[in-house]
């Protein structure tokens, strides 16, 4: 039986605007292009578990508007069920504004918009869901309060919660969030966020991971970028190297890590091999440019495992 996953998060419509240079105050400019992309850290997570195989159900809410209808209808292309997001009437659809310039970092706007408003009913919602799913995987982009209380549900009821711990903004941190999921995965700045400590390699990555097990997490998977990643929990402790890719655009790398996680524990599988398996959907990311674009297929995955074993 194919493993379920239920992702409880945000979904945004990504508005990617590529101009030479950002305008002054005051000023206005011509810019290069423009695109929309479907994106947020749940949506993503979503997609990446659905193309791994996995039965996927979303709660999460857009607006009643035109991105709200073309961000539900892409995800249920995508293979997710969607009957569970909901049409927000108060709030627009959850938005990022990206602006890429030439020879700078980007800059980024995002409108939580209807993302804000998940309430008590989406919690009921995914209560029921939780009943027939393996895994509920979470991520920071929708209230606090929310996550807290899908996570309470699922301890109530025995299913595993995974934490995608960005971002890690100072409600999060200071909610003691580690401590009511199973598993928490920051990458290194959240891990810096919420610990305190600075991450630059894998000797503070350790000691990181060992901060946030005194702060009440069970198992925590660091995600290390190029370094791959590194699992400290009551059951063992393990560095998995990142496999050797020339990214082209690391964008939702994290994502299609996480989604793979959860998908993989969801299998069954054990830790270091699901971290193996997170880390081959995470370098895969890296090679397509866009966020749920990038999210590797069941397919994708097992052919490159294959030629990289052995
Ligand atoms: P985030 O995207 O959340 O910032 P990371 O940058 O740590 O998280 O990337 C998530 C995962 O994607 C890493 O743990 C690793 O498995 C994979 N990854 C990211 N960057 C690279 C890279 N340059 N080469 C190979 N794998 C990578």
């Amino acid at each position: 039986m194919a493993a379920r996953v239920l992702v409880v998060g945000s979904i945004n419509m990504d508005l990617i605007v590529q101009c030479e240079r950002v305008p002054e105050q005051g000023e206005t400019i011509h810019g290069d292009a423009w695109r929309t992309a479907p994106g947020g850290k749940g949506a993503n997570q979503a997609v990446s578990c659905s193309r791994l195989g996995a039965e996927t159900a979303m709660v999460g809410r857009v607006g009643e508007d035109e991105f709200g209808a073309r961000l539900r209808a892409g995800l249920a292309s995508d293979g997710v069920d969607v009957e569970a997001v909901r049409a927000d009437r108060e709030a627009p659809s959850g938005a990022a504004l990206i602006l890429l310039e030439e020879a700078a970092h980007n800059r980024i706007v995002v409108i939580k918009g209807a993302n804000a408003r998940l309430g008590d009913e989406d919690v009921a919602g995914a209560g029921r869901l939780l009943k027939q799913a393996d895994i509920v995987l979470m991520q920071l982009e929708v209230p606090v309060r929310i996550v807290k209380a899908v996570a309470a549900q699922a301890r109530a009821c025995g299913v595993r919660s995974l934490l995608d711990a960005g971002p890690a903004t100072a409600e999060a941190v200071a909610a003691g969030l580690p401590a009511l999921v199973d598993l928490t995965s920051p990458n290194q700045v959240e891990a810096q966020a919420f610990t305190g400590l600075p991450v630059r390699d894998l000797p503070e990555a350790r000691e990181a991971a060992r901060r946030l097990v005194e702060m009440g997490a069970r198992d925590v998977v660091l995600k290390l970028g190029e370094e791959g990643c590194y699992w400290l929990g009551a059951e063992g402790e393990q560095h998995v190297p990142a496999f050797a890719v020339e990214p082209v655009d690391t964008t939702a790398a994290g994502d299609a890590f996480t989604g793979c996680l959860a998908v993989s524990l969801a299998q069954g599988v054990a830790m270091p091999e699901a971290m193996r398996r997170a880390n081959a959907a995470g370098a895969l990311a890296c090679l397509k440019l866009g966020a749920q674009p990038s999210m590797p297929t069941a397919d994708a995955l097992e052919v490159f495992l294959r030629e990289r074993t052995g």
